[in-house]
């Protein structure tokens, strides 16, 4: 199964991919997440996205899509993917396509959290208190004034990826203020028919 979850920033992907690696047993494809582990190593493309992230633009397409057709190619990803984080652009996806399309591969699923951005900080916040209550490291860009930012973003270059895959006929909705276990039965119940 390879699947696209599409919302901003807080809107819950990230705790509804780990749900579906653990029921799927598929992998979870965070761009966001591949990005902070190579700011950790200090990588090349961890040096060129640190300052970038910190600030809560996007990083380029061009780094972004390399780091995604390499994982693609990576064994685990075979069995299928949730991606999660990516694409944030038209670019990006127009290059999901294109590197789909040479491995012969189709998605079988876009799936669009529909939320109520007014909620989205305090959902943040809230992820934020958790992560510190836990002993957690908490993001950086987990800051108000940052996902302010961020969202500004997703409105900016993010929120036309969905209209993309609409007008394929590939877009599904969901609602996802709803309880997180309602979201991942809706999840569940379109890929049960994908
Ligand atoms: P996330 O964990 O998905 O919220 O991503 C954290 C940060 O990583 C974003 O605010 C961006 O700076 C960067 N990032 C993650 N995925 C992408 C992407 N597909 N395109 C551009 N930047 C990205």
């Amino acid at each position: 199964m390879r699947l696209v979850l599409l919302g901003p920033p807080g809107a819950g992907k990230g705790t509804q991919a780990l749900r579906l690696v653990q029921r799927h047993g598929i992998v979870q494809l965070s761009t966001g997440d591949m990005l902070r582990a190579a700011v950790a190593a200090g990588t090349p493309v961890g040096l060129k996205a640190k300052a970038v992230m910190e600030s809560g633009g996007l990083v380029s397409d061009e780094i972004v899509i390399g780091i995604i057709a390499e994982r693609l190619d990576q064994p685990d990803a075979r069995k299928g993917f949730i991606l999660d984080g990516f694409p944030r652009t038209v670019a990006q996806a127009d290059a999901l396509d294109r590197l789909l399309t040479d491995k012969g591969l189709k998605l079988d699923a876009v799936i669009e959290l529909k939320v109520d951005q007014a909620k989205l900080l305090d959902r943040i916040l809230n992820r934020a208190a958790e992560a510190k209550a836990k002993g957690e490291p908490v993001r950086k860009d987990d800051d108000p004034e940052v996902f302010k930012t961020r969202l500004e973003a997703y409105n900016r270059d993010t929120a036309v990826v969905a209209p993309y895959y609409s007008a394929r006929g590939q877009l599904q909705q969901i609602d996802g203020m709803a309880p997180i276990e309602k979201v991942t039965q809706a999840i569940d119940s379109i890929l049960e028919t994908a």
